[in-house]
């Protein structure tokens, strides 16, 4: 799973911070220390002296002076002098300030760096590339770009830690993603049960991309879970998705209603929904024809089965091979019907992953399952960590 995003990503990663370290390398040699110019000591000294010498001769003449007072006083006057020969010059503390000023800020100048946004929008782009390249949408490139470039140009960072700098910040921005309300399935049917009433679910998405299987899927970890479940065939339009549906059924040993092509998908529904509900099912799954937003007339009876059935939950199921256009189908059927969570079917044979890491963020919704095969058994809860190590994060 992922193999080639996993490859190309890390192998961009290390050459981004590598660059980022080697502009760090250049900082250091523009920034070599200047001999430090110890300020003013000369001429502090040299005013010192003059001073004193000064103070010694007015000290001189103003004994003379009072050469004939009183000697208790000329002492103590000595003394005073004294004292005021050994406080430091406020000059000589002030050039002292600076110089530590300056060597503490050189210091933390040549340990640490903060790149400026363009040399960061120039090494990022190798990065950016990566992640088109493994169909990562827009919206989220620009989201890790944006991560990214607040932690490399607004921040001081420190240059031993540049790499593991961009690993945290990449890991964090990308798990970020992730973040959904959490979804607990089993929880939620057991709830509705509680008041005698079937859970309604419709299975959404275009033709091909998994639908049926992965409703075949579902009924079989329902069923794990003791829960009881009746399959609606709502795609009377497709050929052969009828009796494709009665084989998984058959082989589920689970009741299936249908009626015949061409009839009304909501009617099929509305059915199915009544014989769980007369013998006490616990689960609905209803099939719907898979349509593309373009196809007018199965939009609007996509509509009708949504109005008449009322379902608890509508699971978009998307084709993460499909990367940019399971992400747009998404964001379609959510405007069309209002989505509630996500599966991606196929998951398995996706060398690139754009879609897991995109769909989520960009259509504000939760990845409930992944589809990891063909068999009944290959539906996983989606967890952002298998994701995240599937990537190599
Ligand atoms: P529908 O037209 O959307 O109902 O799609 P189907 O359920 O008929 O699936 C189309 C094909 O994809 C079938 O050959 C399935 O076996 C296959 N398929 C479905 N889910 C997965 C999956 O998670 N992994 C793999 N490898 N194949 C899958």
């Amino acid at each position: 799973m992922f193999e080639f995003f996993k490859k190309r990503f890390r192998k961009s990663v290390d050459k981004f911070s590598e660059e980022v370290e080697k502009e760090a390398e250049k900082e250091i040699k523009k920034e070599k220390p200047k001999k430090v110019k110890k300020p003013k000591e000369k001429e502090i000294k040299e005013k010192k002296a003059e001073k004193k010498k000064e103070e010694r001769k007015e000290t001189k003449e103003e004994k003379e002076k009072i050469k004939k007072e009183v000697e208790k006083k000329e002492e103590v006057k000595d003394i005073e002098q004294e004292k005021i020969t050994e406080e430091k010059e406020p000059e000589e503390e002030e050039a002292e300030e600076k110089k530590k000023g300056f060597v503490s800020k050189f210091r933390e100048k040549i340990s640490t760096i903060s790149l400026n946004e363009d040399k960061f929008e120039e090494l990022f782009w190798e990065l950016e590339v990566a992640l088109l390249e493994n169909n990562v949408a827009v919206e989220v490139v620009e989201k890790i770009k944006n991560d990214l470039k607040k932690e490399l140009t607004e921040k001081r960072i420190l240059r031993k830690n540049i790499e593991k700098t961009i690993e945290r910040t990449l890991k964090e921005s990308i798990n970020e993603l992730f973040e959904q309300e959490s979804f607990d399935l089993v929880k939620k049917i057991k709830e509705k049960n509680k008041s005698n009433e079937p859970y309604i679910i419709a299975m959404i998405g275009v033709n091909g991309s998994g639908k049926t299987t992965t409703l075949a899927k579902m009924a079989r970890m329902l069923q794990k879970e003791k829960l009881s479940v009746v399959l609606a065939a709502s795609d009377t339009f497709r050929a052969a998705s009828i009796e494709q549906l009665q084989k998984h059924a058959d082989r589920l040993k689970v009741k299936m209603i249908k009626h015949d092509y061409g009839s009304d998908a909501a009617a099929v529904a509305y059915d199915a929904i009544e014989h769980a509900r007369s013998k006490n099912i616990d689960v609905v799954l209803i099939d719907t024809a898979g349509r593309l937003h373009s196809n007018k007339n199965l939009m609007q009876e996509l509509k009708k089965v949504i109005n008449v059935s009322k379902p608890d939950l509508k699971l978009f199921v998307g084709e993460s091979i499909t990367g940019n256009d399971c992400v747009e189908q998404a964001k379609i059927f959510n405007e069309m019907v209002g989505i509630d969570a996500i599966i991606l079917a196929k998951a398995d044979i996706d060398e690139k992953g754009g879609a897991a890491v995109s769909i989520s963020y960009v259509v504000k919704k939760p990845i409930l399952y992944i589809g990891t095969g063909q068999e009944y058994d290959d539906l996983e809860e989606f967890k952002p960590e298998i994701i995240m190590e599937n990537l190599g994060l």
